[in-house]
């Protein structure tokens, strides 16, 4: 009977620690341990507020385009792959007759009082990938804005705003929160000035309340940059918004667009 005792004690022991090891290699999530699906937002949540935000980037513009919107009193907020148009950690740009870093180019973004936020590493759309995949996105393109900036972000943009519930399970885990837009200036596929300024005007032209909003565009493309942004800047400014980032927009403090 003793023996029994004793035998009944290792199993139960054992299957414990097999309980604990599973759980901390996240093949098992207890009831109630598991995080809490991240949140998506679309618009900001301040009347009157104006989100603009640039996808794909960091890219040769982006150096110049910050330093324009900050002489315009205007933080914006940039979701930023590591690997897309330019790998981050390698590649080098010519500004103003210099070489720099594109690790320096997200320095400077940051330091004129721009968000930086995460776009994934190498631009993957997420929904339908494995959770070690969207992890592994995830992660990298904090390394890599890390290195250049000293920190994490906390927001994020799903590459052509693709998501389903494991991967907002999986972001939420890692500390996220998403963020969409409900103005698309479409500048990726049109190129074309009228149809970018139709979608915008959509949106701020037929308001009957003032809402806050968050306005979707690339800065890849030097028609975006050259045509749209100084007329967004002016037509945004034209309404009474003021320009915020996404975090501000959002209602968070300033400080929990990062983490270490
Ligand atoms: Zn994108």
């Amino acid at each position: 009977m003793l023996t029994f005792f004793f035998f009944l004690i290792i199993v139960m022991h054992s299957i414990s620690y097999f309980t604990l090891l599973a759980v901390t290699l996240g093949f098992v999530s207890l009831p109630g341990a598991s995080a809490a699906s991240a949140k998506v937002y679309d618009k900001c949540v301040t009347p009157g507020t104006f989100a603009l935000t640039f996808d794909d980037g960091p890219y040769k513009y982006s150096w110049s385009l910050a330093e324009k919107l900050e002489a315009e009193g205007i933080a914006a907020t940039w979701f930023v792959n590591g690997k897309n148009w330019v790998n981050v950690a390698t590649d080098k740009v010519e500004v103003n007759g210099e070489m720099k870093t594109y690790k320096q180019v997200l320095q400077k973004v940051h330091d004129s009082g721009h968000q930086i936020a995460s776009h994934t590493y190498s631009h993957k759309e997420l929904a339908g990938q494995s959770n070690q995949v969207i992890r592994r996105e995830m992660q990298k393109n904090e390394d890599v804005i890390r290195s250049a900036i000293g920190k994490r972000p906390t927001f994020m943009r799903p590459p052509a705003g693709s998501l389903d519930k494991n991967v907002l399970k999986v972001l939420g885990s890692l500390g996220y929160h998403v963020v969409l837009w409900d103005i698309d200036s479409n500048d990726w596929r049109t190129h074309n000035f009228e149809s970018e300024q139709k979608e915008y005007k959509s949106v701020l032209d037929n308001e009957s309340e003032k809402g806050g909003h968050i306005a979707l565009n690339h800065e890849v493309y030097d028609q975006t940059i050259d045509e749209l942004v100084p007329w967004v800047i002016d037509y945004v400014k034209s309404k009474n918004y003021r320009f915020v980032t996404v975090a501000e927009c959002l209602g968070f403090p300033k400080e929990s667009a990062y983490r270490n």
